[in-house]
């Protein structure tokens, strides 16, 4: 009896299908969206916790709907990413950063930025001919973009995902663990991907210093980066009292609402220009 089985993690009500089709209209949406152009980068700036000096930026998507007005990420790309929808999505973020990159680095930005994607991103056979087309396209260097990888579902094919990443990273195209300590195989990840960064999840971050369990697990994060040889990173970090903190684990980088919000990419670069001639 098979069907004793599916009915097990899965009952049917009405209320599950009326969450279906409202996940199906949802996604419909966002597919007009790609299509006429609601969706558009935020970036936010990552801080070197010792010189105080910019180090990067992470990119940041945004859905302005001429109805519901501004729509979080974490309201379409969880359901995204279970369809090939959040390729389409990817491919526009992909364009739109690298766009933006070029235009930078012609008004004097020049730190890499950094592009979410997740393990299904880089099965798709192509991801990486994409990503080199565009930086083809666009004359902008391997070395000025970054991968955040996170594992909100299981990877199973994790071979083929190392493969695609060492495509990458051979053309000078960094890797970056995020959201550490939350996802089904961050450890995993950490000890097969060629990462470079390791990305503290701001759950614990935001407790610091008060919270003990997390102060250790933060702690522990970056003993482990720095023991593997790569940097760390604190998401999140609000408060003087999260800076100084982290400031004493030895934490490399931060990124949180202490440095800046995410910005609209003129927003970014003013703030990059007034901030660098202080
Ligand atoms: P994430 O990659 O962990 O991104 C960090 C999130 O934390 C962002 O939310 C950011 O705005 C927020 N944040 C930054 N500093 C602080 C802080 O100090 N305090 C607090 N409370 N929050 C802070 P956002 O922009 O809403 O994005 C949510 C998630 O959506 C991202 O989490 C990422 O998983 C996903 N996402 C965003 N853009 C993209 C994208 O272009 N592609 C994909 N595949 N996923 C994306
Ligand atoms: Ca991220
Ligand atoms: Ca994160
Ligand atoms: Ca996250």
């Amino acid at each position: 009896r098979a069907n004793e089985k599916l009915t097990d993690s899965f009952i049917y009500t009405p209320e599950v299908g009326a969450n279906i089709s409202k996940q199906l209209a949802l996604m419909a949406e966002v597919s007009d969206a790609i299509e006429n152009n609601q969706l558009l980068m935020y970036y936010q700036p990552k801080v070197d916790l010792k010189s105080q000096k910019v180090i990067g930026a992470e990119a940041l998507i945004r859905w302005h709907h001429p109805e519901r007005g501004w729509i979080r990420p974490d309201e379409f790309i969880p359901d995204a990413e279970h369809s090939t929808l959040i390729l389409r999505i990817s491919e526009f973020v992909l364009r739109a950063v690298i766009q933006q990159v070029q235009q930078w680095q012609q008004q004097g930005i020049t730190i890499p930025i950094s592009i979410n994607v997740t393990g299904h991103d880089l099965l798709q056979p192509g991801f990486s001919q994409m990503m080199f087309g565009l930086l083809e396209e666009f004359q902008v260097d391997g070395s000025a973009i970054e991968l955040e990888i996170t594992e909100g579902t299981l990877i199973q094919d994790i071979d083929e995902v190392v493969s695609e990443l060492l495509r990458l990273t051979r053309a000078k195209i960094t890797v970056s663990i995020d959201d550490f300590g939350t996802g089904y195989s961050s450890l995993q990840y950490l000890y097969r991907l060629p990462i470079s960064l390791l990305k503290i999840d701001q759950l614990f971050v935001k407790h610091l210093p008060e919270d003990q369990g997390a102060s250790h697990i933060c702690a522990a994060a970056v003993a482990l980066a720095q023991k593997m040889g790569i940097k760390a990173l604190a998401e999140g970090v609000e408060t003087q009292q999260n800076l100084d903190y982290l400031v004493e684990l030895g934490c490399d980088y931060g990124q949180g609402y202490f440095f800046s919000k995410p910005l609209s990419a003129d927003a970014f670069a003013a703030w990059y220009h007034h901030r660098e001639t202080q």
